[in-house]
């Protein structure tokens, strides 16, 4: 079996950890920003080695196309992002796209034979961590997001999107943005980022698609009172009622299936004053399944929790949905029928998190490859795969790239 190169893969782990490195084993590399240029500017170098030129389309995302030995097929593209969360690990995102640049060097130094052009991409702003929302240049790409409204979306100190995408120097044309006839199929290595491969001594998750969620708002409502003077009997206690409907939500939630995850993130509470009593609650319910049943099994529970929890009225309102994404089919099995070639453990599973490949999904053939996170730890400095974890998750890469290349 071909394999990729482990101490050329440990090499650009290693350097691209030093491109927004916070001091204390992870990185801080908003997207567009310098740290995150200088990751940039290292891919171009790197694929330049290989003989490989980068262009960019109109929303700065990077494409290093390796030629095939037949010009007018359309490509296969590999792609992930290189901007990290605040405080972020060095493997979200970032893996990807050194899969990506690995598979085209090995293809490259090697001079396996291909059919199709080859592309290494790299997606702008996945985090959305300084400009939301998050996957918002493949959401532009494919339809999902209004290329205006992105480019006025507003960093915390004032900066819009917009000014940050001129002045990284990396606006193309938007001719060169990725379309279902120019490019066949996309795949995205990701770290799992959850604790279900280590746990279970998977090597590769197989990706099935992502999973489906809802997100509500239930808001608790009740009266303000001094908190010295109002005997409990009288009162009405908005946050008191809060916490019956979440421990009312807990319990009719975990009667569903075991593979369902909810969470409640978001909490606001008012006047938020230690000397009164709240009036008012407002807090998030996020739950996640792949079988949309399920999902329709939790609005249900969620809309016939009782109207009232200690003498204060309870609503609910839908802050926003997607459905579940299912992956392509016949890459699913690719990637299954190439685990299975190099003897790698395996589990077919769906993304609990989002990613470009999502929104990717509606254009052209996609799927995923997970490899294990350590401790499941992810959007954290203590993020960490092993350099023989990500070598079997990139040779998987390599096996099913070339699998498509025969199509
Ligand atoms: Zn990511």
């Amino acid at each position: 079996m071909l394999t990729c190169n482990k101490e050329r893969i440990q090499n650009k782990i290693e350097t691209f950890s030093t491109f927004g490195d916070a001091g204390h084993g992870g990185i801080t590399r908003f997207s567009l920003s310098e740290e995150a240029l200088n990751a940039r500017t290292e891919f171009v170098k790197r694929m330049r080695e290989v003989g490989v030129e980068t262009v960019t389309d109109d929303m700065a995302n990077m494409y290093a196309t390796l030629h095939g030995t037949e010009a007018n097929l359309p490509s296969i593209v590999m792609a992930s992002h290189c901007d990290s969360v605040r405080n972020g690990g060095n493997y979200d995102g970032i893996l990807g796209v050194i899969t990506a640049m690995e598979v085209v060097e090995t293809i490259a130094t090697e001079k396996i034979p291909h059919r199709h052009p080859i592309t290494a991409m790299i997606w702008t702003n996945e985090e959305g961590s300084l400009y939301a929302p998050a996957m918002m240049s493949s959401g532009v790409v494919c339809g999902k997001f209004e290329k205006a409204k992105m480019l006025a979306s507003k960093s915390p100190e004032g900066k819009t999107f917009g000014e940050a995408l001129k002045q990284s120097g990396y606006v193309g044309d938007e001719a060169n943005r990725l379309t279902p006839k120019d490019y066949m199929a996309m795949l995205e290595l990701h770290i799992e980022q959850g604790p279900v491969l280590e746990a279970e001594k998977k090597q590769i998750g197989v990706v099935e698609g992502v999973v489906g969620m809802v997100n509500y708002r239930i808001r608790t409502y009740g009266q303000s009172d001094h908190a010295g003077t109002t005997p409990m009997p009288y009162r009405k206690d908005a946050l008191l009622a809060a916490a019956s409907a979440l421990k009312y939500l807990h319990a009719e939630l975990d009667k569903l299936d075991s593979d369902l995850v909810y969470t409640t993130g978001e909490i606001l509470c008012h006047p938020c004053v230690h000397t009164v009593i709240p009036d008012f609650v407002d807090f998030s319910l996020d739950a996640r399944h792949q079988n949309p049943e399920v999902i329709k099994q939790v609005v249900k529970i969620i809309k016939n929790m009782p109207k009232e929890f200690d003498k204060c009225e309870v609503k609910y309102e839908e802050a926003w949905a997607r459905s579940t994404i299912e992956f392509n089919e016949e890459l699913v099995s690719l990637v299954q029928k190439s685990a299975d070639a190099y003897g790698y453990t395996s589990k077919r599973m769906y993304s609990g998190a989002g990613h470009d490949a999502q929104y990717v999904a509606n254009l052209m053939p996609t799927t995923m490859i997970f490899v294990p996170s350590k401790d499941g730890h992810s959007h954290c400095e203590p993020e960490f795969t092993s350099v023989d974890e990500c070598l079997r998750g990139i040779n998987v890469v390599l096996q099913t790239v070339l699998e498509i290349d025969k199509n």
